[in-house]
């Protein structure tokens, strides 16, 4: 299938072969997309140039989302390459380790700062920075968790800021909306990756999902990619400011049994 053929997609937040923006990447070059990729900074470079390579991506671009100015110089370094822009990937988040341990009103201010501005913000700054070159049918999509609804101890000031991602894609989806371009977000469940070694309860929940979540099976980044084709695909092309659960079916769940 050539679900995204003629398709420009830019993933930003790809770290190393585990990351969920890898799994997408994999998914929207299966399906014909025009790839180009960005990470973080300097030290990531090594693992991300030859996984880009991997797949004969010449856009390999750094960039620190809480700097305007490396945003900015993205955008137009995208601009140049592609002319327009038909998808655009958010699969960023970051706090302190400290917030993501104990009680979750230890949280200082400039902790809270830290993650709602990478977490969330960074979301819209893309999305600011792109808008003049998003084409007519062409998509935004962000990465959040189902502790933005519920709560999951030690998740802390992500879940909140997970909260703000999740307003800003209802936001977003009605701005662009006029423009023709979607917005929406998937809620995954529970992958070990770089960003989840960070949560102190992440390892107890990853083992016991898969005795509670109605599927009984973790979630791999190929699950999550192949949701990611879906949404920013044609296919999807009325559904907008939408969270979407790849989860396993887990955010169903009230009281859960444990199958032993
Ligand atoms: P990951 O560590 O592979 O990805 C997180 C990415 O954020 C990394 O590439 C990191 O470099 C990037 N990042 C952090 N600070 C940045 C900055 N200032 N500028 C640019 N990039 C920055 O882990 P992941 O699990 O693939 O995380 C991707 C997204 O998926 C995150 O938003 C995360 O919250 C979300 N998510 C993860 C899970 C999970 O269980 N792993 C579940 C649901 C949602």
């Amino acid at each position: 299938m050539n679900l995204l053929a003629g398709k420009n997609a830019l993933v930003f937040g790809l770290a190393n072969e585990r990351s969920i923006a890898w799994g997408i990447t994999k998914a929207f070059h299966q399906q014909g997309a025009k790839i180009g990729v960005s990470y973080a900074g300097e030290v990531l470079e090594r693992r991300v140039r030859p996984l880009a390579e991997s797949l004969e991506i010449d856009f390999v671009e750094q960039c620190d989302v809480s700097q305007d100015n490396q945003i900015q110089a993205v955008a137009e370094r995208a601009a140049e390459k592609f002319g327009e822009i038909d998808i655009l990937v958010h699969s960023i988040g970051f706090a302190n380790r400290d917030d993501l341990t104990g009680p979750y009103y230890q949280t200082s201010r400039s902790g809270f700062h830290l993650a709602l501005d990478i977490s969330a913000y960074s979301f819209t700054a893309l999305a600011k920075a792109f808008q003049p070159i998003l084409r007519q049918g062409g998509s935004l999509l962000t990465l959040t968790f189902h502790a933005s609804e519920r709560v999951y101890p030690t998740y802390n000031v992500m879940a909140i800021a997970k909260a703000a991602l999740e307003a800003s894609v209802r936001y977003l989806a009605y701005d662009l909306g006029g423009q023709g371009v979607r917005v929406n977000a998937i809620s995954a469940g529970p992958i070990r990756t770089l960003a989840a070694a960070g949560v102190s309860s992440f390892k107890t929940m990853y083992r016991e999902f898969t005795k509670v979540a109605p599927l009984r099976q973790n979630i791999t980044i190929e699950d999550v990619g192949n949701a990611a084709v879906f949404l920013c695909s044609d296919m999807a092309s009325k559904t907008t400011g939408q969270i979407l659960f790849v989860d396993s079916g887990f955010n169903i769940l009230g009281l859960t049994e444990i199958v032993e």
